[in-house]
């Protein structure tokens, strides 16, 4: 892209917040590989902002609104609230785009002073995070360029409450202007950036097509539990690929005094696991469960704080046999049932232990204790179920490596051959448990 036609919009500022390959391929003809959550975010962000706007207008008095009306002249002008203003201005590099919103207006009371705008965001989540204030930033920035005086504050509505938080732009004005650097940078550039798979792949619409030129390149971001820093130190020494870095493996035996310390996460083992396809195991990893156990799966919406799912597997006392309950909140009042309910059928357990895999289940456990305690719970019972839950994930981690890129359930319950519905976290603890290891019997379980 020639730099006197680049053109830095909102949506290209927020792509390069979230990945400068992302924001690299927005200004190209890639085709999106499509994502499921890209579209449902995008029909949210639509339909709040519609919503939004017509509250606006609704909590206006007549004349007091305008639908994108011009900035130039504002004296003459009635309105005090507006909706979808296209802002622009030319810097030295390229021409800076944003489409506000909403504006608010307060006409100065002294006449010699310019009247007070505040651009306003709408944004449909409840929680808000740095990159929606540097996004409102953004706006307020070419705002303020295209009319030639600084705008302060800024405003973002968003949520199932309508709340209002106000922004200090001038606290964000240099990092809005380092990432605007970056992006002429990036833009004037005919190579694209370099692949980094990251934290935000999942819901990416490029995620099909970058995953499989990861693939094609065997590059280290594939594995998603290493570091930026440490990808970057490899790099250093000239490993760029997995199977480079799964020659690096030394077998190390553990040190005396660390004997009590968790085992160290080695990304060369777990490389060496996926180049001969095999599980490596560091230690003897142990779950200490034979009896007892309830295999749990929690669902919820995260920017809501709310759970709408408790799944259990329970084995039947005296039987082979498991039964899974499904217990669904419709909303937030249900919760407490739910949470209730399962606590009636894990009583019924002889020796309760409950298993999940990985932390999400550890908060959902103490914000249940911390929300619902009430009279009409057993507080002793609902603190040992607690206290003596085993997460699985901690203890694979730094122990067994399976040759999977990451340590992602359902991507190991795959290379376990388990269907997900099988319930894939009780599949592993058995496969834990066992103590042939039958499918693995390559494991190398001397190596530390
Ligand atoms: S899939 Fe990942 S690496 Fe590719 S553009 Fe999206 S965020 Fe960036």
């Amino acid at each position: 892209m020639s730099s006197h036609q680049m053109k830095i919009t909102a949506d290209i500022f927020a792509a390069h917040l979230k990945c400068p390959m992302k924001c690299w391929l927005r200004t190209t003809d890639e085709p999106f590989s499509g994502s499921a959550y890209t579209e449902w975010a995008r029909t949210q962000s639509h339909s709040y902002r519609t919503t939004e706007t017509e509250l606006l207008v609704s909590q206006s008095s007549n004349n007091e609104f305008a639908f994108s009306p011009s900035l130039c002249n504002l004296e003459s002008e009635k309105w005090r609230t507006a909706s979808s203003i296209l802002v622009q201005t030319q810097t030295d590099n390229c021409i800076l785009e944003s489409e506000l919103h909403a504006i608010s207006r307060v006409p100065a009371t002294i006449k010699s002073h310019p009247d007070d705008l505040t651009p306003i965001r709408f944004i449909f989540t409840n929680k808000l995070g740095t990159l929606d204030k540097l996004l409102l930033g953004f706006d307020a920035f070419v705002l303020s360029k295209s009319i030639g005086r600084s705008v302060r504050v800024g405003k973002i509505i968003h949520g199932d409450d309508s709340g209002t938080l106000r922004v200090s732009v001038t606290a964000l004005i240099n990092t809005i202007q380092k990432h605007i650097e970056k992006i002429t940078a990036l833009l004037s550039n005919p190579t694209p950036p370099e692949l980094v798979l990251n934290r935000h792949c999942p819901e990416c619409e490029f995620r099909d097509s970058c995953h499989q030129k990861a693939l094609k390149s065997d590059d280290l971001s594939l594995l998603s539990g290493m570091a930026v820093k440490d990808r970057a130190k490899h790099r250093s020494k000239g490993i760029f690929s997995v199977t480079q870095l799964s020659f690096t493996f030394r077998p190390r035996r553990k040190k005396k005094c660390l004997a009590n310390k968790p085992f160290k996460y080695d990304h060369a083992l777990k490389a060496l696991a996926i180049r001969e396809n095999k599980i490596h195991i560091a230690g003897n990893p142990s779950i200490g469960i034979t009896e007892g156990q309830v295999y749990l799966d929690v669902e919820g919406t995260p920017d809501q704080d709310f759970y709408y799912l408790i799944g259990l597997r329970v084995k039947e006392n005296n039987s082979d046999k498991y039964i899974q309950h499904s217990l669904w909140a419709n909303n937030f009042s249900d919760e407490r049932n739910i949470w209730l309910s399962f606590l009636k059928i894990i009583s019924k357990v002889e020796n309760p232990r409950l298993v999940h895999y990985g932390s999400y289940e550890t908060t959902f456990l103490n914000r249940m204790r911390e929300r619902y305690a009430d009279s009409a719970i057993d507080v002793e019972f609902q603190e040992k179920i607690i206290s003596s839950a085993v997460n699985l994930l901690s203890i694979i981690y730094g122990q067994v490596y399976f040759p999977t890129f990451s340590n992602g359930l359902k991507e190991i319950a795959r290379y376990l051959g388990y269907m997900w519905s099988d319930n894939a976290a009780s599949g592993l603890n058995t496969l834990i448990l066992r103590s042939n290891w039958e499918r693995t019997n390559s494991i190398s379980n001397s190596l530390m």
